[in-house]
């Protein structure tokens, strides 16, 4: 059952919680949302009719802090009080950023090598995680404003080559914006769900998603199918972007106006008309304009001319990528444009020529990320069900083996749908049933994890212990659904069962379980060195009590009584549970009777080939 609200501005009954999409980008950020109406996908818009927020961070003498716009235009004047392209800086150790450092104008702080990297704004230290939240606190406050409700769930989106500690990092400055983000999904997956490209069919298709912003380029390809996105290959260029479009433009026009190079304002001015130039460019054949009452003006023709180089870059970035991919171009089944600067019509020709077909550029290239993001968090909300977007497992699952030890089959992280098998035995003479625990978790014990089902496989025929062949199969269909079943080959004995692995778990309870794994790791691998001693020393235990009962007549009384009382020294090492005495016993008991037991072996092979030939 959700829960229901009443939203006091509209007046109207709102069962569940808006889940908000969010692309934290490099250069600008926005917040979108699936209508409840129309089931569109849209990008929230302000009362001052953007949608876009630039990801720039300016903080006053105080200490206090604007987003957006206003701190864009503090860029000049205070630079080393506002902060952009954060996102550069997200989950970095200083080594990494070492040969950057010369990018950001703001004080990027080396007093640690290995330690992650903080931004000095007077006084005090940022973190890029704290920078970025108060990037999402701002498109938290602007969706509660147009919205007239509460936010605190939302998906975010970022590149797919950001690695662990970026994806962790992401997540983190959206718990300090006081937001719940349900999925970090990755942004050529978000474009790709905005065209609705993959879903509702069945068939595999291969997408490359060509991703311009302002200050990178991204070139991903991946397979979608069955609502599984796989990311094949990724490409790009962390400093290409529109912001170098700009660049190329101001300095043919400094080099035509004479300009001086030293003069920072006039050089911002520069580029701020470059900026205005290419995007009027998109739509004419020429601009005019004056910068500090001097005349420039470009045209299309000689703009093209200056960006020509930056463009074929990208199409070797994009021919790297297939080629890694080890795909060719006419396997690419769609073409999906991202980002501001894909808005240039040189790009555009130049990416449908390498690709050889049409484009999808039908909804906005800056939003589309965003929108993606939203559709995902509709399917969340669990308000879309045509579409079907699988994740991985978000624990590992496996079954008791003897000790209580869990034994995985899937590993956390594995992609759904998804299947693994392993064969297991029987421990008695005659065994005729085994039980089959399913466990989810990942500490070594299966008592510390978190048990999702068990059954019975029954009516094994009576075969020596070791013999059984139990072949043990999980399978992870499209919804989630994990289905175990038991078969013992030899005989066809089979059993299955259907679990619902993730239900009733949350967010928090995954995470704490995760914590748990990593809190107890050191004490887990001892426990399950202790148990896998225990365990051979049991079965090494009974082998030789069975030795003893069946050959008593062959072995001499000093031979019984050597070995009973080194049985008695390893039953004493397994009660007191110390792992390095049961081993040492296990291997004395084995030296101890391996005379006498390779003697019997011997006989009794003799006594099986009498009488028979030898092949
Ligand atoms: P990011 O993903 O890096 O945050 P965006 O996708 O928002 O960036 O792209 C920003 C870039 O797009 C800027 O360089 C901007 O100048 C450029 N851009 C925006 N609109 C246009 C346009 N109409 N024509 C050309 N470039 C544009
Ligand atoms: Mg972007």
């Amino acid at each position: 059952m959700g829960k229901v609200a009443i939203n006091i501005a509209t007046g109207s009954l709102q069962t569940e919680e808006i889940i908000v999409g969010i692309d934290l980008g490099t250069t600008n950020s926005l917040i979108a949302i699936v209508r409840n109406d129309s089931r569109e996908p849209i990008a929230l818009r302000e009362t001052d009719g953007l949608t876009l927020v630039p990801s720039i961070v300016h903080f006053d003498a105080y200490g206090n802090a604007t987003v957006g716009n206003s701190a864009k235009e503090q860029l000049v004047a205070q630079p080393d009080r506002t902060i952009y392209s954060v996102k550069r800086l997200m989950g970095k150790s200083y080594r990494d950023v070492k040969g950057e450092a010369g990018f950001f104008a703001y004080n990027v702080i080396d007093d640690d090598t290995d330690s992650l990297v903080k931004i000095q704004i007077g006084k005090r230290f940022y973190s890029p995680i704290e920078l970025s939240s108060y990037i999402l606190k701002e498109l938290k406050a602007r969706a509660e404003h147009i919205l007239k409700t509460n936010i605190t769930k939302a998906v975010i989106t970022v590149p797919a080559y950001f690695n662990d500690a970026q994806r962790q990092a992401t997540r983190d400055a959206g718990r300090l914006a006081g937001l719940d983000v349900l999925r970090i999904i990755n942004e050529p997956t978000a474009a790709s769900l905005a065209y609705g490209l993959g879903t509702g069919s069945s068939k595999e298709r291969t997408i490359a998603v060509y991703d311009l912003g302002g200050g990178t380029f991204d070139i991903s390809v991946l397979t979608i199918s069955n609502g599984i996105y796989e990311v094949l290959a990724t490409n790009g260029d962390t400093y290409l972007g529109g912001d170098d479009m700009d660049n190329a433009l101001a300095a043919y026009w400094a080099a035509q106006i004479n300009a001086d190079n030293s003069n920072k304002q006039l050089m911002q001015s520069l580029r701020v008309t470059a900026e205005e130039a290419k995007k009027h460019l998109t739509d004419n054949d020429r601009f005019e304009g004056s910068i500090d009452g001097v005349a420039v003006s470009v045209t299309k023709e000689k703009f093209n001319e200056l960006i020509k180089p930056l463009v074929d870059k990208t199409l070797t970035a994009c021919a790297n990528a297939l080629r890694d991919a080890g795909l060719k171009k006419e396997q690419i089944d769609a073409v999906v444009m991202v980002g501001g600067s894909t808005r240039v019509p040189l790009v555009k020709e130049g990416v449908k020529e390498f690709f050889g077909q049409e484009v999808y550029d039908k909804l906005n290239p800056d939003e589309v990320v965003a929108l993606g993001a939203a559709v995902q968090a509709d399917i969340l909300a669990g308000k879309n069900t045509d579409m079907l977007l699988l994740d991985v497992t978000p624990l590992s699952l496996g079954i008791e083996t003897m000790g209580g030890l869990m034994d995985v089959l899937i590993p956390r992280n594995s992609k759904i749908p998804g299947r693994a098998g392993r064969q297991y035995t029987t421990q008695k003479d005659g065994q005729s049933g085994m039980r089959i625990s399913v466990y989810q978790g990942e500490r070594d014990l299966v008592k510390d994890n978190r048990k999702l089902a068990e059954f019975n496989l029954t009516g094994i025929p009576a075969m020596p212990a070791g013999l059984p062949k139990v072949e043990v199969t999980f399978l992870i269909d499209a919804d989630g659904i994990l289905r175990v079943s038991a078969t013992e080959l030899r005989s066809g004995v089979a059993q299955t069962i259907d679990v619902k692995p993730q239900y009733g778990l949350t967010d928090d309870e995954v995470e704490k379980m995760l914590l748990d794994s990593l809190t107890h790791a050191k004490e887990d691998i001892s426990t399950r060195a202790l148990v896998e001693a225990s365990t051979e020393a049991q079965q090494m235990l009974d082998t030789t009590e069975k030795f003893l009962v069946k050959y008593s007549d062959m072995l001499t009384a000093e031979e019984v009584a050597t070995t009973n009382a080194q049985m008695e020294k390893l039953k004493q090492a397994i009660a007191a549970a110390d792992k390095d005495q049961i081993q040492h016993n296990t291997e004395l008991l084995n030296e101890v009777s391996r005379p006498y037991a390779e003697r019997v072996m011997e006989g009794a092979l003799k006594d099986a080939m009498k009488g028979k030939k030898v092949m």
